[in-house]
């Protein structure tokens, strides 16, 4: 029954979500700029696309942002 009642408040939530609009908050910044977010109500995660749209955060972009990242403290390590 617990279960039951969890899965129908996640589904409130996302219906919440969709009716007034995610509270996206930001939750991670990188070095490059970079930005990843996630919106306080359903705990998805969000980071920002090349044209600067929040686009939903796949384990592929995070590691994407992680590598990103690697990259440029390494340039700037170099460079200093
Ligand atoms: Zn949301």
């Amino acid at each position: 029954m617990h279960n039951l009642s969890r899965k129908v408040s996640a589904r409130l939530t996302r219906l919440r979500c969709r009716i007034v609009g995610h509270n996206i908050k930001l939750s991670k910044e990188y070095q490059t700029h970079q930005r990843e977010y996630v919106c306080d109500a359903c705990k998805c995660q969000y980071t920002e696309d090349n044209n600067g749209f929040l686009t939903p955060l796949t384990p592929k972009l995070k590691r994407v942002n992680e590598v990103m990242e690697q990259f440029y403290l390494r340039r700037r390590a170099k460079t200093a």
